[in-house]
């Protein structure tokens, strides 16, 4: 495959733009260095470079796209959206509907605010739980990633570790020293940090099914024992829906492990590809949030029509009958294709899968926690990573991320990605 325009736009990209890129995930450095491929159209589950290669998928830029690119439902909703002026300022039509719409798929979501990223969404939930708790300290899971704010950038995970930073610089050591970390799916642990910390606690941020190192469910029990240790201790849970809001069902992960948080936020897929964010609750939280409350939070582009109109119209298509059953269907071809090429050809594999979700990870030990993921072998990944972008087959370039099917996805692009992972395990297993 020939990546000459790529290579050169990179080049031009280096001048301008801090790293060539616009968020440090994007670049090549977790697997080898070298000039991303750039994209320049997408439609469907397919994507073409700035070479006019092909690709199918996977990516489905970390996490947003469900109803593949440029969906016909969700694109007339943009072009009317346009039309109609994309930014008001004022209360619209829209974001009533839209909140009602995703209370109804989130019960626990009683009161919403849109703002307009996943980050936004994490930071205001920790604000709004320390307002009500009148409490600083916050904990969360090594290797959740919550957004780059200076509160969650902590033991971060896939974004920052990645590049092997465990943390960020500028960060005040006073604003790390409010954030307890905990190994995931590790009650004891959790338990022993609220015994030591409990009276000072805000809250707690979960991911519900983590998708910041791969994807990882929780044990049965774990969600439920948090959140009675975290109540017990009057402080609030804040589920982390960013990435697992409307991937694995019409709803959140609570809906489908039938947990319940006091603090939701949401990003990623409800704004239909376009930028967004929303946070919900408790009514008697929420209430904590200007103009009703003493906790601040507002924003000139926060439920901007576009990114509302393109959200309901997302919502739209996902609410059809059948779409997460057949996310769910083609997950498990793909599932049983790697797990099979993994074993014809000895290449030693762990695969965590939620219906159109999946990780793989090239290592031996079982993945319930962050330590576990990161026994994944980097250089395996970087070859196997580069081997599928031959293929025409786009992973994101770091060994803890998802892949992702979306609706576009079909049984034929499944088995010729399957081709793809069968010639690429060959190739690493003959070169070991
Ligand atoms: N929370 C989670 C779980 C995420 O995965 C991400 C982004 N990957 C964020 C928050 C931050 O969202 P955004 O990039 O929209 O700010």
């Amino acid at each position: 495959m020939n990546h000459e325009n790529s290579a050169r736009l990179h080049e031009k990209a280096l001048d301008c733009i801090v790293g060539g890129v616009n968020s440090p995930s994007r670049s090549f450095k977790a697997v080898g260095g070298g000039a991303p491929v750039a994209m320049e159209r997408a439609q469907g589950a397919y994507f073409w470079d700035v070479d006019g290669n092909r690709y199918i998928d996977y990516l489905a830029a970390y996490g947003p796209i469900i109803t593949g690119h440029a969906h016909p439902h969700i694109t007339k909703a943009i072009v009317r959206a346009a039309e109609n002026g994309t930014l008001y300022g004022t209360p619209t039509p829209w974001e009533v509907q839209f909140a009602e719409m995703i209370r109804e798929a989130i019960p626990s979501m009683e009161k919403i605010r849109f703002n307009n990223s996943g980050t936004e969404a994490v930071m205001t939930c920790i604000r709004v739980a320390r307002a009500y708790t009148n409490r600083i300290k916050i904990i969360k899971f090594a290797g959740c990633y919550h957004g780059h704010s200076d509160l969650v950038l902590v033991a971060a995970g896939s974004g920052p570790s990645t590049l092997g930073i465990p943390d960020s610089a500028g960060i005040p050591q006073s604003i790390a020293n409010e954030v307890i970390t905990v190994p995931f799916n590790d009650i004891d642990a959790y338990a022993d940090a609220i015994k030591k910390w409990g009276s000072e606690v805000a809250g707690v941020l979960v991911e519900p099914i983590v998708g910041n190192f791969g994807i990882v469910e929780p044990k049965p029990g774990f969600l439920e024992e948090v959140n009675r240790l975290t109540h017990e201790a009057g402080a609030l849970v804040i589920y982390d829906e960013v990435i697992t809001g409307f991937r694995f069902c019409y709803g959140g992960a609570q809906n489908l492990l039938g947990v319940t948080p006091d603090l939701t936020a949401l990003g990623k897929i409800i704004g239909g590809c376009l930028p967004i964010g929303a946070y919900g609750g408790r009514k008697d939280i929420m209430e904590q949030v200007a103009p009703l409350g003493p906790a601040y939070q507002a924003g000139t582009m926060a439920g901007n029509p576009a990114s509302i109109q393109a959200g309901i119209a997302c919502l739209e298509v996902l609410k059809q009958p059948g779409v997460y059953e057949e996310l769910d269907r083609l997950g498990a071809i793909l599932e049983d294709g790697i797990r099979s090429a993994a074993a014809k050809h000895g290449v030693p594999i762990q695969l965590n899968r939620v219906k159109g979700a999946l990780a793989v990870y090239f290592t031996d030990k079982e993945v319930v926690n962050y330590d576990d993921a990161q026994t994944a072998d980097s250089e395996t990944f970087g070859r196997f990573f580069r081997l599928m972008l031959e293929e025409g087959i786009c992973l994101a370039p770091s060994k803890y991320e998802a892949w992702f099917i979306t609706t576009a996805h079909t049984e034929a692009d499944v088995r010729e990605t399957l081709a793809a992972v069968d010639r690429s395990f060959a190739a690493l297993a003959s070169t070991r």
